[in-house]
């Protein structure tokens, strides 16, 4: 493993040191060449002689060097190691690289989406990538370390499932031992999660991807995403949000020193009164929209429980049925308007909660219904058959053992940092994001299969 990275090199004048990276451009001066070389933590300028004149740019190098005080009219603010360079004594050319496709030292946004994903390992180059990627790793890192202290154990749920509705299409998974039946991708953990505090967890989460086939936006990526996905028990509504609350103002302060936080505590929006006053449940409480480092949290409550049953619903009912959860099917009402689940079910509110940020909805959850009876007649309002029921069975019969009461919420990763970093699309957060039209990045899934892939499931394709 190399010992250095670049952006040590300035502590290290007047010694020689070894450095392993990528050459970001070469200035030919015939006599003096000048390299800059570029890791993962920055670059630094290389001075040799004509030696170095057979390296390109992008090229892998290894050299060995002294490191040296720049005179003060050559020093170069815009860098890390700027008040310095390395007096190349030996290199060594570990990779030749041809010309890139794309350019790797702009940010990247004028290339056009299709190319920067079909050559993603290259894009990545760009340190701006690389900061969102680690961004995003000191963000999971966070969280672990919060959540562990608050006793929180993390607990990983299966991929391979039975569908978990929260109101998407499902991608299905055939399976080879039981031909003709299907695997459904978890569109969140939400059902494992509920299952865990009846097995007396109390305090889980997990870093989890979840899968749901619904049409991409900016601020949607295609296929899947990462949330935090966490579930309490013995807790009501205020518990999980100042516990979010903490989470995320904690976090802002350390990772993100240079944004602020509009409000403390975040403000929270009364969903009836927010729907009049901005004709949205997400609306963008920013002071002022054009500074980039602002941070206007939000909660939205009270939602209602059931909105009216659309075409988008098609998971739910059977065309009988008038309801549709507004978040999912297993959130609590008010106890309050539970008396209206008979008479006017439009009018029950919900014990949900969604997470706002700078007007997207970075998260929501809800306390859940743990009481079998009320789950049922949720179910009906929502007109499931007979045969949907069945489907859920396992909850409400868990839910016969002692279940305590819950609740959690899933705020999304990548919207977050999204949100936060003012990026104009959550590809820039992701590692290797599929395109907008669904396509993976570099590799190019979805693909044809092999026939005799089909053969031994029992699928024959029809187009
Ligand atoms: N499962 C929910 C979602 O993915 C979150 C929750 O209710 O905890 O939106």
């Amino acid at each position: 493993m190399k010992q250095l990275f670049i952006e040590e090199t300035p502590k290290k004048i007047g010694q020689e040191v070894e450095l392993y990276g990528w050459v970001d451009s070469k200035r030919d001066h015939k006599k003096i060449i000048f390299l800059d070389l570029r890791d993962r933590s920055g670059i630094v300028q290389l001075v040799g002689d004509e030696r170095l004149r057979k390296i390109s740019s992008e090229d892998v190098l290894y050299i060995k060097g002294l490191v040296k005080t720049r005179p003060e009219k050559l020093v170069n603010p815009k860098i890390k190691t700027g008040t310095i360079e390395i007096e190349v004594k030996e290199f060594k050319l570990i990779s030749k690289a041809q010309a890139l496709p794309i350019p790797v030292n702009t940010d990247g946004y004028e290339i056009d989406e299709e190319t920067r994903l079909t050559y993603r390992y290259l894009d990545l180059r760009r340190p701006r990538m690389i900061r969102n990627l680690t961004l995003r790793s000191q963000i999971t890192t966070f969280i672990r370390n919060f959540l562990t202290e608050k006793q929180f154990i993390e607990v990983e749920t299966p991929i391979l499932t039975k569908t978990t509705p929260e109101g998407a299409r499902d991608f299905l998974v055939p399976s080879r031992l039981q031909k003709g039946k299907f695997y459904a991708l978890p569109q969140s953990p939400q059902q494992y999660k509920q299952l865990l505090m009846v097995a007396g967890i109390e305090r889980y989460f997990q870093i989890a991807r979840c899968f749901r086939d619904e049409d991409p936006r900016a601020d949607r990526a295609y296929g899947e995403f990462t949330q935090l996905d966490m579930e309490m028990s013995f807790v009501e509504r205020e518990d999980v949000m100042c516990l979010t609350e903490e989470l995320f103002t904690k976090m802002v302060e350390k990772l993100f020193p240079e944004k602020h936080i509009k409000q403390i505590p975040w403000p929270r929006l009364i969903h009836k009164a927010v729907m009049e006053k901005y004709g949205t449940d997400k609306p963008d409480v920013r002071q002022n929209k054009n500074d980039k480092d602002e941070l206007a949290f939000a909660w939205t409550i009270d939602f209602p429980l059931f909105n009216k049953q659309t075409a988008d619903d098609f998971f739910y009912g059977s065309g009988k049925a008038k309801f549709a959860p507004s978040h999912h099917m297993f959130t609590a009402p008010m106890p309050q308007d539970v008396p209206l689940l008979d008479t006017y079910p439009l009018k029950v509110r919900g014990q949900q909660y969604d997470l706002v940020l700078n007007g997207y909805e970075v998260g929501g959850g809800s306390i859940r219904i743990h009481d079998p009876k009320i789950q049922q007649k949720v179910f009906d309002l929502i007109g499931f058959t007979d045969e949907q029921k069945a489907q859920f069975q396992h909850m409400l019969q868990a839910f016969s053992y002692g279940v305590p009461p819950h609740g959690g919420i899933a705020p999304g990763i990548d919207r977050l940092l999204f949100a936060i970093l003012d990026e104009p699309s959550l590809r820039e957060v992701i590692a290797f994001p599929a395109s907008s039209g669904g396509k993976t990045a570099v590799m190019n899934a979805p693909s044809i299969p092999q026939s005799d892939q089909l053969k031994e499931l029992g699928i024959e394709t029809t187009t």
